[in-house]
């Protein structure tokens, strides 16, 4: 997938790199994208330094190296102690144990030199507790501290590398798969685009897949506005992980929606998500064609911006309508149906729009806060059949939706996150994927921001 931002091409290329450099222009950098990397290739290009004390430091450890007495493990190079000369691919900072905000100065003063000499496209994964309003305020001192401070490291990397961190409850051991699929997907080359963002597990469910790179296999999901754009790269990524993928979008697109499901060896259904029936058919067809459906993206969605002072009844209830209202009905008919039993998976495209407010998009934003309030009251109705309802709130995505925005916003646009460019779809899919995957089991009710820390609003 190629990149339409010319900007960042210039600035990683001979004599327009060095002019940059020495403008002190944004140099955004090319990242580290799973899709780009030979099948097979190990999780991190490097050493991976585990900084932190006690048995949740010395579990994750021997987790990552695969020292754990299972001798399960992802076998990396773990080393406890920074060495001089030695360039990391990435830190864990073991922080669950902190009682204290003075606890904080020995990982993040350790990690400080390490960041000058981080490999690009390094990462940095906190693991974290929680904290409360009935902690000691010293414990909860200390436990929000970590997300103050990661997010800020988050802004002080370069080269493309992210800060972000996993945020485990307090019954939850650390080794829990929630846990262990968050610290791989941040880990790996899947969260290129994830910066700055500490994501919740609230409890041990969900389970370890046999084959890391496949952990969809054996599923049947449906996506929704598949025809193109982000629809189409979360088709081709959960395909990628071993799903059989029900493609969806509006007949309008059924050339394109064929061609995208021929692609992923799945089948197409030509069906408006705002129709009255949309979650039988949606049903009717995975259970027919397919024998099963476990996991639904509702990722369809449409755009039609005004100030609020000019906009008009049909730009409000067509955004309303695609966004939210076609979710809702479609999330009550497959939860009536008594076919979503086996850890069912609903994931739902929010927006940085919906969290953070957007000029113009009044009715947008309704909708995507919408879809946030949507999947945190859907979690629970799941939860009996250790299912999960989490969204996706993309920032700046190149796609046909951000390409029709005027050359200077979108230039704007691209620049105002800490890794300094849009988002590709793939971005968007892989963390979809992620949501949807069976580690992924005790992430609940969660907005997972794919933005590269957009500067803009909370
Ligand atoms: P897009 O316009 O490129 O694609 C949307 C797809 O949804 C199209 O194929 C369209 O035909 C389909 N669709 C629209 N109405 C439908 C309906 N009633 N029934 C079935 N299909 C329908 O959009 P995109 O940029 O790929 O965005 C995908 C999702 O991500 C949307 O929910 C969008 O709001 C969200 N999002 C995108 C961005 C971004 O920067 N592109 C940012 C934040 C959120």
């Amino acid at each position: 997938m190629t990149s339409t931002d010319r900007y960042l091409d210039l600035v990683n290329s001979g004599v327009t790199q060095k002019i940059a450099k020495q403008l002190g222009l944004p140099r955004p950098a090319r990242l580290r994208r799973a899709a780009d990397r030979r099948p097979g290739a190990p999780l991190v290009d490097g050493p991976v330094l585990v900084l932190g004390d006690g048995p949740d430091a010395d579990a994750l450890a021997q987790l990552l190296s695969g020292t754990s007495p299972d001798r399960k493990g992802w076998d990396l190079d773990v080393r406890r102690h920074a060495a001089e000369g030695t360039r990391f691919a990435a830190v864990v900072l073991a922080l669950s144990e902190v009682q204290h905000p003075g606890d904080l100065a020995a990982p993040l003063l350790a990690l400080g030199p390490v960041l000058k000499t981080l490999a690009p496209g390094g990462r940095v994964v906190s693991v974290s507790r929680p904290a409360r309003p009935d902690h000691a305020p010293a414990l909860a001192a200390a436990r929000q501290g970590v997300d103050g401070t990661v997010r800020s490291v988050a802004k002080e990397l370069r080269a493309g590398s992210t800060a972000n961190g996993v945020v485990v409850a307090d019954d939850v051991p650390v080794t829990a798969p929630g846990v262990l699929g968050a610290l791989r997907f941040l880990l790996s080359a899947r969260s290129a685009y994830v910066d700055g963002q500490l994501l919740a597990v609230d409890s041990a469910a969900g389970s370890l897949p046999a084959d890391w790179d496949r952990p969809l296999d054996g599923r049947v999901a449906v996506v929704t506005g598949a025809a193109r754009g982000i629809g189409a790269a979360i088709a081709e990524t959960l395909a990628r992980d071993g799903a059989t993928v029900v493609a969806v979008d509006v007949p309008a697109a059924g050339e394109a929606l064929a061609a995208v499901a021929n692609r992923v060896h799945g089948t197409a259904l030509q069906l408006d998500v705002t129709a009255e029936d949309a979650g039988a058919r949606l049903l009717e067809h995975a259970l027919t064609r397919h024998g099963r459906l476990d996991v639904v993206v509702h990722n369809a969605g449409i755009t039609r911006d005004k100030l609020l002072a000019n906009m008009t009844p049909d730009r409000w209830e067509a955004v309303l309508a695609v966004n939210i209202a076609a979710q809702l009905r479609i999330n009550e008919a497959l939860l009536t149906s008594g076919d979503l039993t086996d850890a069912p998976r609903i994931v739902a495209l929010a927006s940085t729009s919906g969290i953070a407010g957007n000029r113009g998009q009044s009715n947008y934003a309704a909708s995507k806060g919408g879809v946030i309030g949507m999947v945190q009251a859907t979690a629970p109705l799941l939860a009996p059949f250790g299912g999960t309802a989490n969204a996706v709130a993309p920032g700046f995505i190149e796609t046909d939706m951000t390409a029709r925005m005027p050359t200077l916003t979108r230039q704007v646009a691209r620049r105002l996150s800490s890794l300094q460019q849009g988002g590709l779809p793939v971005d968007v899919a892989e963390a979809v994927a992620f949501l949807a995957s069976p580690p992924a089991g005790g992430v609940v009710g969660q907005v997972l921001r794919v933005c590269g820390q957009n500067m803009v609003g909370r």
